[in-house]
C-alpha cells in the first residue's frame, strides 16, 4: 500500500469542501470518527474529522496513524488571531505549535511545556511548511508563524490578563487541535503541518465573527491544502 497525506480538521464545515469536491472511494467508522479514503483532484488522501479540542484531536490523528500509516498529516481549519497584523481571512502556516493551557509553572515548568518532559514546541515538516507557504490565496495574506491550543475557545476582552500568549509564547494564533496533532505526531515521527485560517480575532466579538464567519473562510484553508496536494 503505497502512504497516503490525511487530512484532520475539527469541524463539519472545515472539511466539507474536501467531500463536497473529491470523490469518496471509502469510508471507515471506528468510534464516532468517520475516515473517508478519497481521490481529491487526482491525489488520493485520507480526510477525518476530528471534533473539537485536544483530545479528540489527538484520538484522531493515533488512529489515522495506527490504520492508515499515512505519509504526512496536514491540519485544515479555523482560528482566532492573536497577532494583530492578522486580518479575517488571512492564513497562517505553523512553523510550530505548542499547548498554551499546560502549566507547571508552581514546579518550575514554563507554561506550554509538558511537566517532567523537555516536550513544549513541535515543530511542523519544514517540506511540508514551504509547500503551504508557496501557495496563493485570492485577497489575503498567507503567514508563517506559531499556533498555540488550548482546551478553551478564547473571547479574551482584557487583553492585558492575556499577554503572555503574545509576550511570553509568541503566538500569532489561538485555536483548539493543532498542539495535540502536534504532540502525537512527534510522537510517531509523522511530518505534520497545521493550516488555520483567521475566523476572529479571540477577543470581544470572536464568538459572533467565529460563527458568522467560520464555514465562510475555512474555505481558504481547502484552498491551500488542494494546492498542496499535488506537490506532496
Ligand atoms: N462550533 C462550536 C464551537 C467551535 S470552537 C459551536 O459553535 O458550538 C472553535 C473551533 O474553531 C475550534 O475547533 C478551534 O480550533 C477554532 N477556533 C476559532 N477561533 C477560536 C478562538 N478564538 N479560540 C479558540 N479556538 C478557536
Amino acid at each position: 500500500m503505497s502512504r497516503k497525506p490525511a487530512i484532520i480538521g475539527a469541524m463539519d464545515s472545515e472539511i466539507a469542501m474536501y467531500l463536497e469536491h473529491g470523490e469518496v472511494l471509502q469510508e471507515h467508522s471506528w468510534h464516532e470518527f468517520t475516515f473517508y479514503e478519497m481521490n481529491l483532484n487526482g491525489t488520493p488522501c485520507i480526510v477525518s474529522k476530528s471534533g473539537i479540542g485536544k483530545v479528540l484531536a489527538a484520538m484522531t490523528c493515533q488512529h489515522l496513524i495506527d490504520k492508515f500509516e499515512p505519509s504526512e498529516i496536514i491540519f485544515t481549519g479555523v482560528a482566532g488571531a492573536l497577532n494583530t497584523k492578522l486580518d479575517i481571512g488571512d492564513v497562517i502556516v505553523s512553523r510550530d505549535c505548542m499547548q498554551h493551557d499546560i502549566d507547571g509553572r508552581a514546579l518550575g515548568f514554563p507554561r506550554g511545556t509538558i511537566l517532567f518532559s523537555d516536550k513544549s514546541l513541535f515543530n511542523a515538516d519544514e517540506r511540508l511548511h514551504d509547500i503551504a507557504m508557496s501557495a496563493y490565496v485570492d485577497g489575503h495574506e498567507i503567514y508563517s508563524g506559531r499556533i498555540l491550543t488550548g482546551d478553551q475557545f478564547f473571547t479574551h476582552k482584557d487583553i492585558e490578563e492575556h499577554s503572555y500568549l503574545y509576550d511570553e509564547m509568541n503566538g500569532d494564533c489561538i485555536e483548539m487541535e493543532g498542539g495535540a496533532i502536534g504532540l502525537v505526531c512527534n510522537e510517531n515521527k509523522i511530518p505534520f503541518v497545521i493550516v488555520r485560517t483567521i475566523s476572529d480575532k479571540a477577543d470581544g466579538s470572536a464568538a459572533e465573527d467565529f460563527s458568522k464567519l467560520h464555514h465562510l473562510v475555512a474555505g481558504n484553508s481547502y484552498s491551500i491544502v488542494s494546492q498542496m496536494l499535488p506537490k506532496l
